[in-house]
C-alpha cells in the first residue's frame, strides 16, 4: 500500500508531502512513525495514492488505537493552506501539542475494591484468631468504609504485602481505571427557566432555516438560554456542537451553566488548561464520550464529526483572530465546518461588528434581533462626565465627584461595583520633570509601564523587566512623574480613600497562573469583594447579580489608537462594560469618565443605539474605503538590522506596485512606511499596507506569493484585516 505523509517538522522547505508505502492498512488521519533521512520521525497520513514516482521506504507502526485526525480536518488544512497557513501547522492545531510528543497519557490508577462474591464475616473471623493478620481486618473495614485507590491505601500505612495477599486469596479484586481529570468550573445557582416569548420566536427562527445567523441581542436578553436550547435541540436528533466564548477567563462561568445543563455531554478546550485535563478533554471529543465542545478559540478545532450548530458569542471581540502564527479568523474556519457538516452558524452579539451586521443588512446573514433584556429589566442608566469640567473645578483625581460619591452608595448598600480601565499596571510611563527623559525599553520603542507592587520598570511589548527608578538616569533630579494610571494605581487609590472596600484586581498581571481567573471571579461571584477593577478582561459575559455600579474611567483610552477599528472598538467596549451592570433584580448605573464627550461614540454608546451606530460608522467607512467595503492587508517587515529591512520593504514594494499595474484596479491604495512601533524586540519594523476591493482572493494569492522574505535576516507576516496596527 502507498500512502502520501506530511512529516510533523515546521519548515517552510518541508511543508510538504512525502510518499511512504506500507506493509499494513493505515486509516487517513493516523499519526504514523517513519524513518526520515537518517532519523525516525512523527508524520500524519494524509491519502491513499495508486503509485509513486519515487523510491518509497516502509512506514514503521501507528501511534494511537484511532486516526487523531478527522477526514474534515484534512480537509480543512487544505483549505487553510489556500490562505496561507502551513498544512502541518493547521493539522497541529487540531491536536494537544502534549499527545504529539507523546508526552501526556491517560492518567490510570490502581482500584482495590472487596470482593463481594465471598463470605466476608468468615474471613474475618479467621483473620481475628491470631495477632499476625490484625492488619487485614484493618484494612477490610477500611474498605467497608470507603473503597480506596491502592496508593491512597499505601499512603495511609497498610503494607503492599497486606493488599497483595488479600488479593492473592481473592478477598480483594484489582482494577485499573482512568481517572479523569476534570477542568474546574463556577458552580451556578439553580434557576427554573421558561423561555420568554422573545426566546422562542429567536429560537423557531433559527431552528426553522439555515445557514448563519446573527444574533443581535443586548446585553442581559438571555442569548446564553437561546444558545442551549439550540445546543440540546441538536443533541436530541444525534448531532454535536460548537460553543465559542471570546476569552479563557470567560470559560469557567460557560462551563458551569453547561454542565449543569448537559452533564458530562460537555467538554472543555482552551489554552489556560494543564496538559493532561487538555488531553482528557480533548479525547473525551475524539471518542464521542463528550458531544458539546466549549472553549475560547481554539475549541473551533475540536475532534468532534457530526457537528449541528457551532455558536460564536460575543462574535464581535478581537481574541477570535489569533494574534501568534499561524494566523487565522476562527470565524472563516466556523464557516468552512458549518459547511461541511450542513450545520448551523450562530454568531451571537450585544454590538456586532460592523462588518458581520453588513452582512446581516445585506441578508448574507439571517438577523435575530432581541431588544429587551430578561423580563424587561432595564439597561443601567449610563451618564457621562466630562473631566475637563471636573479638572477647572479642581478636581485633579482619577474619579470623577459623582463617581466616587455613587461608589459610597453602592458600598453603603452593599452592593458591589465594577470599575474598568484599560490599562494595566500602574502608570503608563515615567517622566522627568527637569530634563523630560521617559524610562523606554532597551528593545523596543516603547516607553516602560511601572508596576509598583513588583517594584518593577515593564515593557508590555516584549516583556523585558527593569529596576524601577528613583532619580532620573540622565541628569539627576529626584521628581519623576508617573504618566496615565493603570490598573494597580486605580487599586491603590481607591484603597485611600474607601480603606475598608475589599478590592479585586484582574488583569494580565493578576492571572498568570491556572485557575488565577478562576478564583478572582468566583470570590467577585460569592461577594468576598465589594469592588473588581480589571481592564477589558471584566468587560465581557461575566453574569455577577449584586453588580449595580459600573465605573469607566478614561473611556477615551481607545479612540486614539490610529486605525479605522478604534471607534467601533470603544462602542463595543462601553457597551458590554456597562451591560455587567444591574443584571438580575437590582437596577444598574454605569458612569463613563471621558474628555471627549460630545464624540458620536459616547452619544450612541450612552443610549444603548446599536443601531444609529452602525449607520454612522458604516457610512464612513464606506467613504473612506476601510473594511468592510475592502480588505486590508498589512505586511509587516521586522529585521535586526534596519537597512536589510528597508532593502527588503522596497523589494517587497516593488513586487506590490507591480500587481497593482495589473489588477484591474482592484487595489485601491498602497503605502509603504514605518510601523507605528518602529522597533520591538530589537527589530526594526516597517509596513506595507494595502487595500482590496472586497472578493480579491487572486490578487491576495499574488500577494501571499510576493510577500515572503528573501534572506533569513528578515522576516515578513502579512495580516488580513487587522484589528490593530502597532
Ligand atoms: P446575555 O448573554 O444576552 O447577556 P444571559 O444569557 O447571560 O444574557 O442572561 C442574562 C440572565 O438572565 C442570566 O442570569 C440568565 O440566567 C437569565 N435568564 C435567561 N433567560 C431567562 C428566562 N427565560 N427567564 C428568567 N431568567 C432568564
Ligand atoms: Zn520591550
Amino acid at each position: 500500500m502507498l500512502y502520501r505523509v506530511i512529516v510533523d517538522v515546521s519548515s517552510g522547505a518541508l511543508d510538504r508531502f512525502f510518499d511512504y508505502s506500507s506493509t499494513f492498512q493505515v486509516p487517513l488521519g493516523s499519526r504514523v512513525k517513519i524513518p526520515f533521512g537518517n532519523r525516525i520521525i512523527e508524520g500524519y497520513v494524509i491519502e491513499e495514492i495508486e503509485k509513486t514516482d519515487y523510491k518509497t521506504k516502509d512506514i514503521i507502526s501507528i501511534l494511537d488505537p484511532y486516526p487523531i485526525i478527522l477526514p474534515e480536518m484534512l480537509h480543512l488544512s487544505k483549505f487553510l493552506t489556500d490562505k496561507n497557513l502551513r498544512y502541518i501547522d493547521c493539522l497541529r492545531l487540531c491536536i494537544p501539542s502534549k499527545l504529539r510528543a507523546g508526552t501526556v497519557r491517560e492518567l490510570v490508577k490502581n482500584f482495590i475494591s472487596l470482593n463481594t462474591e465471598i463470605d466476608l464475616e468468615s474471613y474475618k473471623e479467621l483473620f481475628s484468631k491470631t495477632t499476625r493478620t490484625q492488619s487485614y481486618i484493618t484494612l477490610l473495614d477500611r474498605l467497608i468504609e470507603n473503597g480506596a485507590f491502592e496508593n491512597v491505601l499505601v499512603k495511609e500505612g497498610f503494607s503492599q504485602s497486606t493488599i497483595k495477599t488479600l488479593i492473592s486469596k481473592g478477598i480483594l479484586n484489582k482494577t485499573r481505571e482512568e481517572i479523569r481529570r476534570l477542568p474546574r468550573c463556577i458552580v451556578p445557582q439553580t434557576k427554573n427557566i421558561t423561555l420568554t416569548q422573545d426566546q422562542c420566536v429567536a429560537i423557531d427562527s433559527i431552528l426553522n432555516s439555515s445557514g448563519t445567523f446573527l444574533l443581535h441581542g443586548v446585553t442581559g436578553s438571555g442569548k446564553t438560554e437561546i444558545y442551549m436550547t439550540i445546543i440540546n435541540k441538536m443533541l436530541s436528533i444525534g448531532k454535536t456542537a460548537i460553543m465559542l466564548v471570546p476569552e479563557i477567563s470567560l470559560t469557567p462561568q460557560m462551563l458551569g451553566v453547561f454542565r449543569d445543563r448537559f452533564g458530562d455531554d460537555v467538554s472543555v478546550l482552551h489554552s489556560g488548561l494543564s496538559a493532561g485535563e487538555r488531553y482528557d478533554e480533548w479525547r473525551r471529543l475524539r471518542l464521542g464520550l463528550a458531544k458539546v465542545a466549549l472553549g475560547a478559540r481554539s475549541a473551533i478545532f475540536a475532534p468532534i464529526e457530526n457537528i449541528g450548530a457551532i455558536i460564536i458569542d460575543e462574535e464581535h471581540e478581537g481574541s477570535y483572530t489569533s494574534e501568534t502564527n499561524p494566523r487565522y479568523f476562527t470565524s472563516e474556519i466556523a464557516s468552512f465546518r458549518a459547511k461541511y457538516n450542513d450545520a448551523k452558524l450562530i454568531l451571537g452579539s450585544a454590538t456586532p461588528s460592523i462588518d458581520s451586521y453588513l452582512k446581516a443588512v445585506r441578508g448574507e446573514y439571517t438577523l435575530v434581533t432581541l431588544k429587551t433584556r430578561i423580563n424587561d429589566r432595564k439597561m443601567p442608566k449610563m451618564e457621562i462626565v466630562d473631566m475637563r469640567i471636573e479638572l477647572r473645578n479642581g478636581n485633579v483625581s482619577l474619579f470623577s465627584k459623582s463617581l466616587l460619591l455613587a461608589l459610597d452608595d453602592t458600598l453603603q448598600a452593599k452592593n458591589q461595583a465594577m470599575i474598568f480601565i484599560n490599562r494595566r499596571g500602574y502608570a503608563s510611563f515615567i517622566r522627568c520633570r527637569s530634563c523630560g527623559y521617559v524610562a523606554m525599553c532597551s528593545d523596543c520603542d516603547v516607553s516602560l509601564t511601572y508596576h509598583r507592587e513588583e517594584e518593577r520598570l515593564k515593557c508590555h511589548y516584549c516583556g523585558k523587566q527593569f529596576h524601577a527608578l528613583t532619580r532620573c538616569p540622565v541628569c539627576g533630579f529626584e521628581g519623576l512623574k508617573e504618566g496615565s494610571v493603570g490598573t494597580e494605581k486605580v487599586v491603590a487609590e481607591l484603597n485611600r480613600i474607601f480603606p475598608t472596600a475589599r478590592i479585586l484586581r484582574m488583569d494580565n498581571d493578576t492571572t498568570l497562573t491556572k485557575d488565577a481567573y478562576l478564583e478572582i471571579l468566583s470570590s467577585f461571584a460569592a461577594g468576598e469583594a465589594d469592588i473588581l477593577v480589571g481592564t477589558q478582561m471584566i468587560a465581557k459575559g461575566h453574569d455577577f447579580k449584586n453588580v449595580t455600579l459600573v465605573g469607566i474611567l478614561d473611556a477615551d483610552q481607545s479612540l486614539y489608537f490610529s486605525d479605522y477599528m478604534c471607534n467601533e472598538r470603544t462602542f463595543q467596549l462601553i457597551t458590554q462594560v456597562a451591560g455587567r451592570a444591574g443584571r438580575e433584580h437590582k437596577e444598574g448605573r454605569v458612569i463613563m469618565q471621558t474628555y471627549n464627550p460630545k464624540h458620536y461614540v459616547f452619544r450612541f454608546a450612552s443610549n444603548y443605539d446599536y443601531c444609529g451606530f452602525f449607520d454612522k460608522e458604516s457610512n464612513s467607512r464606506e467613504v473612506t474605503k476601510f473594511p468592510p467595503y475592502s480588505q486590508m492587508v498589512r505586511i509587516l517587515i521586522a529585521g535586526k538590522d534596519e537597512n536589510d529591512a528597508i532593502i527588503e520593504t522596497r523589494d517587497i514594494y516593488t513586487k506590490i506596485k507591480e500587481i497593482k499595474a495589473n489588477c484591474n484596479g482592484r487595489m485601491i491604495r498602497s503605502q509603504a512606511m514605518r510601523a507605528p512601533i518602529k522597533r520591538v524586540e530589537n527589530n526594526y519594523r516597517f509596513q506595507i499596507v494595502l487595500l482590496l476591493i472586497p472578493n480579491s482572493d487572486i490578487v491576495l494569492q499574488e500577494i501571499y506569493k510576493c510577500a515572503v522574505s528573501a534572506t533569513n535576516k528578515v522576516s515578513v507576516f502579512i495580516e488580513l484585516n487587522p484589528r490593530q496596527l502597532f
